[in-house]
């Protein structure tokens, strides 16, 4: 049939999409083995000289895949957004059971949420998972226990809010925080956090897509991330999204349900 063919050719597609970016990374990765190769070389032979080269080499070869990574992130997050009005004090508060659990007995959860706050524009199953990513970082990074908290409020971005990030639009935000006290991060470790693999976890703890992937969301949304931090002192990480257009009528949980079930 008709619907067939067109799946098909759909599939076909994919195939050479994914053929192709394999292709790409396998060639950034020949690079980085490249140079590597060279260096061991060099420095078992002692010829120290000259390695800076090869060293940067590698390193852009690598942070081109990362780049091609991150892109195919934010390209996998486009396909499957579906992006309504949503009380996000509603959703943020519907988490506390859940996340009281997640966090244990050392670590103090507490919210402060703008009343008066309008509603967002996000995928709400997204946005839940883009929480929880937060929620789990905050709670690695307070391994003795410390303090952790969720914030709404609403700002309001000029032009000149946004010189130092041009991607992002001038307008009104729902802005969601969430804050630890926990052992905070170099400003190495914050320049890379976004960087899809990239992680200071031990093996099998950490994917390093838990960032990569709020990123690739609030940019899908229209919002942004912001990150502050410290060492010893704790982390707050921003996640604006754009204020719904208000002639939408927001998602229930009724007209949730029923979706789902559908
Ligand atoms: P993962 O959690 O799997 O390592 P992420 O992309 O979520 O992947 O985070 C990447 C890295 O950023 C973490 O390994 C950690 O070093 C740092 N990080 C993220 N959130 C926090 C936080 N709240 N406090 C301290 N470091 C953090």
């Amino acid at each position: 049939t008709e619907e067939a063919l067109r799946q098909s050719q759909k599939m076909e597609a994919v195939g050479q999409l994914t053929g192709g970016i394999a292709h790409d990374f396998n060639n950034m990765l020949t690079g980085v083995i490249g140079a590597i190769d060279v260096m061991k070389r060099r420095i078992a032979s002692g010829r120290f000289t000259d390695l800076d080269r090869f060293m940067d080499a590698a390193s852009v070869s690598a942070q081109r895949a990362a780049a091609l990574t991150h892109r195919l992130l934010a390209f996998s997050r486009r396909q499957s957004l579906d992006s309504r009005p949503v009380d996000i004090n509603l959703l943020v508060g519907s988490l506390q059971d859940l996340l009281s659990r997640t966090l244990g007995e050392t670590i103090q959860l507490d919210f402060a949420f703008d009343e008066s706050l309008p509603l967002g524009a996000a995928d709400a199953n997204q946005l839940e998972s883009a929480i929880l990513n937060l929620v789990i970082n905050a709670r690695d990074a307070m391994p003795n226990g410390g303090q952790l908290t969720l914030r709404t409020r609403q700002v309001v971005l000029g032009e000149v809010d946004i010189v130092a990030t041009p991607e992002v639009k001038p307008g009104r935000y729902v802005v969601i925080t969430v804050g630890d006290t926990g052992v905070g991060m170099t400003p190495e470790v914050l320049t890379k956090v976004f960087e899809p693999f990239f992680t200071t976890k031990p093996v099998g703890q950490g994917t390093g897509l838990g960032l990569s992937m709020v990123y690739g969301f609030a940019r899908q949304s229209n919002g942004h991330v912001e990150i502050t931090s410290k060492p010893a002192e704790g982390t707050t990480v921003e996640l604006y999204l754009p204020v719904a257009d208000s002639s939408e009528a927001p998602v229930s949980d009724e007209q949730d349900a029923a979706r789902s079930g559908a």
